[in-house]
């Protein structure tokens, strides 16, 4: 089938709201854009989720910047609904001398990664798993149920039918906790192409249900009694070969050295990784005590409620170096992927670069535990809200130096601009703004 040669290819920028905002360019000027891309301003990074500049960013009305399409992720949707092909590339954000932007959130990732892997040698392999609700559910159906599957397997079906067509592997389908709660965990990828995946992902989502006539919401929390919704962030580390080098027999929780040092630089971080993970005002709704939300950090062997837990493979005489891993689960879709992904590494790279011990691990619910086994075990909670976390992320000079000062200054004017601009909102009201959004 030939494409109409009207049709338009989106450049898409994951930016620092999370969402995903970009400019369409006709196909039949494609290879010219692939070449140039397309101009782009910097203060889009400086919009809250709900549209309003934030304050005292450093862009203002100047400057220009370039949309740089990564021909590697081109994804391309024909689906049967009479709608024209889904064409679109994520981009890179780049100045008119084409250096990589400042504040390009997949940069941020990138250059992370790269310095994991010159300084210490390691590739990190990555898998995002969701949650999110299929609002607008006819009648309620048990957690987990095969009812609750069955009456959306339609739905879910097409689902994974488009993520195929965008080449976002899932891996499963799991009828969650809540109601019309839906996990599609993806197939582990190496870093940048899964957090590439974790962006397609929330957009194919959205985009089917809405085809059918439903919504899909990422928002961490529905109603402020429902189940969150959760992103848990699971990674390992291979070497130069491609060799997984996260597991040692003789190590706490059975992580070798590199891996414990970067989960002890994940929780010394930890307050302010949560100001770029779990970084929305309903964000904190979700982070609470007895959730599986992972309000505390620390570090657990199969402990949900744990900010890392510990992920052991099968015992069924397999290689048990093949399956172990660890799991980031204090993180939600309003965060970008990139940013996410890209703190995460380097606060891990901070732990790497002390050679920090193993952080002592916690078996039980954290929240049961008393002050003295708190203070023994190193645990503390995450911050309350999303003002806390900002103040705890600007206060931390490590994270500081992660990325150029007006990188900085944009995220935190943004963000603060979106905790103001939302001050009078109750939980109810909070819920359903991000909902709409998410
Ligand atoms: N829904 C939980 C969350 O908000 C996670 C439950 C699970 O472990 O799958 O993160
Ligand atoms: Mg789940």
């Amino acid at each position: 089938m030939h494409d109409n040669p009207e049709s338009i290819a989106f450049f898409a920028t994951s930016d620092f709201s999370g969402l995903v905002r970009g400019r369409g360019v006709p196909v039949r000027n494609l290879p010219a854009f692939l070449e140039s891309g397309c101009g782009w301003v910097p203060a889009d990074q400086a919009l809250t989720a709900f549209d309003v500049i934030g304050e005292g960013n450093p862009f203002g009305a100047s400057g220009d910047l370039r949309l740089m399409p990564d021909p590697a992720t081109e994804v391309r949707i024909v689906d049967d609904a009479g709608r024209p092909p889904w064409h679109f590339f994520l981009a890179d954000i780049q100045t008119l001398d084409g250096d990589p932007w400042s504040c390009c959130a997949r940069f941020f990732l990138k250059s992370a990664l790269a310095d994991l892997e010159e300084r210490f040698g390691l590739g990190l392999s990555v898998a995002f798993e969701h949650e999110f609700t299929l609002l607008g559910d006819p009648a309620p159906a048990p957690g987990f149920s095969m009812r609750a599957f069955r009456r959306e397997e339609s739905t879910v079906t097409a689902i994974i039918t488009a993520l195929r067509a965008a080449r976002v592997p899932p891996e499963m389908v799991l009828p969650e906790f809540g109601q019309s709660q839906f996990e599609i965990p993806l197939s582990p990828a190496p870093a940048l192409t899964a957090a590439d995946r974790a962006v397609v992902f929330r957009e194919v989502v959205r985009d089917v249900a809405e085809r059918l006539g439903r919504r899909a919401t990422f928002a961490p929390k529905v109603r402020p009694e429902a189940v969150g919704n959760g992103v848990h962030i699971h990674f390992s580390f291979v070497d130069s070969k491609g060799r997984p080098v996260t597991y040692d027999a003789e190590g706490p929780g059975e992580l070798s050295a590199p891996a414990a040092a970067f989960a002890a630089g994940v929780l010394r971080h930890a307050d302010a990784l949560a100001a770029l993970t779990a970084p929305s005002v309903v964000s904190y709704l979700r982070l609470k005590p007895h959730h599986w939300a992972a309000a505390f950090a620390c570090l657990g062997r199969q402990n949900r409620e744990a900010t890392i837990r510990i992920c052991p493979s099968t015992r069924t005489g397999r290689d048990p170096a093949a399956g172990h891993h660890l799991e980031y689960r204090a993180a939600d879709a309003t965060a970008s992927p990139y940013l996410a992904l890209g703190a995460l590494v380097r606060a891990g790279i901070a732990g790497l670069e002390e050679n920090l011990p193993a952080p002592p691990l916690v078996d039980t619910d954290p929240a049961d535990l008393d002050p003295a086994a708190c203070e023994r075990l190193g645990v503390r909670p995450l911050p309350g809200d999303l003002a806390a976390a900002l103040d705890a992320l600007a206060a931390d000079k490590v994270a500081m130096g992660w990325a150029a000062p007006d990188f900085w200054a944009c995220y935190l004017a943004m963000k603060r601009s979106e905790w103001a601009g939302l001050a009078d909102y109750d939980h109810v009201a909070l819920c359903d703004a991000y909902a709409r959004v998410y």
